[in-house]
């Protein structure tokens, strides 16, 4: 996998930088560059406002020397009114006389002039103060009729705002501007910290998994997606460590239950090597438990394979319609020699001929464990009871009973498990301890129920139940 060098810090912190640097330059922007043009508009916007508010004043005779002072001052421009004559009727320099209405005559007849033409008696332009070099704006208004004009008010104001005012501003948004930068880089440093320690928590659990060691616990506390997370990998790590052990356990009962034949079938082929080769009747007995031996290993394997493929779901079942009573008669048909020579008896009792629609050859299979385990484990009166009994119209239900010393009701649950054997039960016959998975396995693919009653001293029954129906009865 391609390994990524990008870490959430990093990330972070670019993302961050980058927002702030936005900001930043939207501000500079705003206050640096707009600055000037946004004083120019306001300042052309006010002077008109201002120069109607003295024309209506004006007409009214409102003001008075120190009125209008006040609105210079105010508004910081220079405030010039005559009369028809050209005479200065109110004169008020802000501007530290450098004021362009004041003391430039002839330009100011140009500019009476110039508003004359106009039809709404206004005239104004921009002109460069030419001893700041600073644009100023240049505004006349005719008072009166323009064809008979009363007077005249001229305003002229700076166009520029105060160096000391965008000085001051220009430092303050520096400030502004480092502080942003601070503030956002260590909430950026301590947002991605946040956000990583857990994810390094659970990474530094995680490795610790991966070595092998499952008591490991993951801790995702501090965020709802960190401890989704942590409670997978807890629930993962908890189930690998179940895997774990029982592949261990598998490896173990295995190699023990293969070793056992196989020590067997070598120590009595060096016996007949060594020993018993000469004699016919040593020999024959030898060679019979090494065929025992080999038949048991061949049993132990092929359960192995077939619990294997059961488990991986490889074994598709095969169904067909085939008589369950009748299967099951024809079943303790092959336990007859084991009657006969060993004494063992069976009880087949069945109510009704039942037709089940499974896979023949698994259903066999899973008789033949069951009636195996049951002579296996029976009583001294080596008594072995198989009962079919129709439930209800699509289920009946087949027991399988003996006479053994039952199972300690705490085992009962662990018994269908791989592997699982109460030694102590044991007769001679010696099975391979996954008969039992490989019933519950078949039967759980055919969706089956299945289950065990045993009292202790009495017996064990294990049943299963199929689904079918009823096709007559059974001396049809
Ligand atoms: P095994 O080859 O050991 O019989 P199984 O999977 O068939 O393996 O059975 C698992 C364990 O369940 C047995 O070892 C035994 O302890 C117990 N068991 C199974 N059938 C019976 C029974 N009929 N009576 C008593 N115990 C039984």
């Amino acid at each position: 996998m391609k390994k990524s060098f990008k870490t959430i810090r990093h990330t972070v912190w670019i993302y961050f930088a980058i927002f702030i640097v936005s900001i930043l330059v939207l501000m500079w922007f705003t206050f640096g560059v707009s600055l000037e043009a946004n004083y120019k508009r306001l300042k052309t916007s006010s002077i008109f406002d201002i120069a109607s508010y003295i024309l209506v004043g004006w007409s009214k005779d409102e003001f008075t020397d120190d009125s209008l002072d006040q609105l210079a001052y105010d508004n910081d421009m220079c405030v010039l009114i005559q009369d028809a004559y050209s005479n200065t009727v109110y004169s008020c320099d802000m501007m530290a006389n450098n004021c362009l209405v004041h003391g430039h005559g002839t330009e100011l007849y140009k500019y009476r002039a110039e508003a004359a033409a106009n039809p709404n008696g206004i005239y104004y332009t921009e002109i460069k103060n030419p001893r700041f070099h600073n644009d100023t704006l240049l505004f006349v208004m005719i008072l009166g009729d323009r064809s008979k004009p009363s007077g005249y008010i001229f305003l002229n104001t700076s166009l520029e705002p105060l160096n000391s005012t965008t000085g001051i501003i220009n430092s303050q948004i520096l400030w502004v501007s480092i502080m942003l930068l601070i503030l956002g880089l260590g909430i950026s440093y301590f947002l991605a910290r946040l956000i990583e320690t857990p994810i390094v928590r659970i990474t530094k659990s995680a490795k610790k998994l991966a070595q092998g060691d499952y008591s490991s616990h993951f801790d995702g506390h501090g965020y709802a997606e960190t401890e989704q997370l942590a409670d997978t990998l807890n629930y993962a790590a908890e189930e690998i460590s179940k895997v774990d052990n029982l592949r261990k356990d598998i490896i173990a009962n295995v190699s023990h239950d293969l070793r056992t034949p196989l020590t067997m079938v070598k120590a009595y082929a060096e016996m007949i090597r060594d020993l018993s080769g000469d004699n016919p009747v040593k020999r024959q007995e030898h060679v019979n438990i090494i065929i025992e031996e080999s038949d048991r290993l061949a049993a132990l394997v092929n359960d192995i394979l077939d619990l294997s493929k059961l488990e991986s779901n490889n074994a598709s079942l095969n169904f067909s319609e085939f008589s369950i009573t009748k299967k099951i008669y024809e079943i303790m048909g092959r336990y007859t020699l084991l009657s006969e020579q060993q004494g063992y008896k069976f009880f087949v009792t069945a109510d009704k001929d039942f037709e089940i629609n499974a896979d023949v050859i698994k259903i066999e299979q899973v008789l033949y464990n069951l009636i195996n385990n049951a002579v296996n484990y029976t009583g001294d009166n080596k008594t072995v009871y198989i009962t079919q009994i129709v439930v209800d119209d699509e289920t009946a239900r087949i027991d399988i009973t003996d006479t053994g010393k039952g199972i300690e009701p705490e085992l009962l649950p662990l018994i269908f498990d791989r592997y699982y054997r109460a030694e102590k039960n044991k007769r001679e016959v010696i099975g391979t301890g996954l008969g039992l998975s490989i019933v519950k396995q078949i039967l759980k693919q055919h969706n089956f129920k299945f289950g065990v009653r045993s009292e202790l001293g009495i017996g064990s029954t294990f049943w299963f139940e199929v689904k079918g129906k009823v096709v007559g009865d059974l001396n049809d």
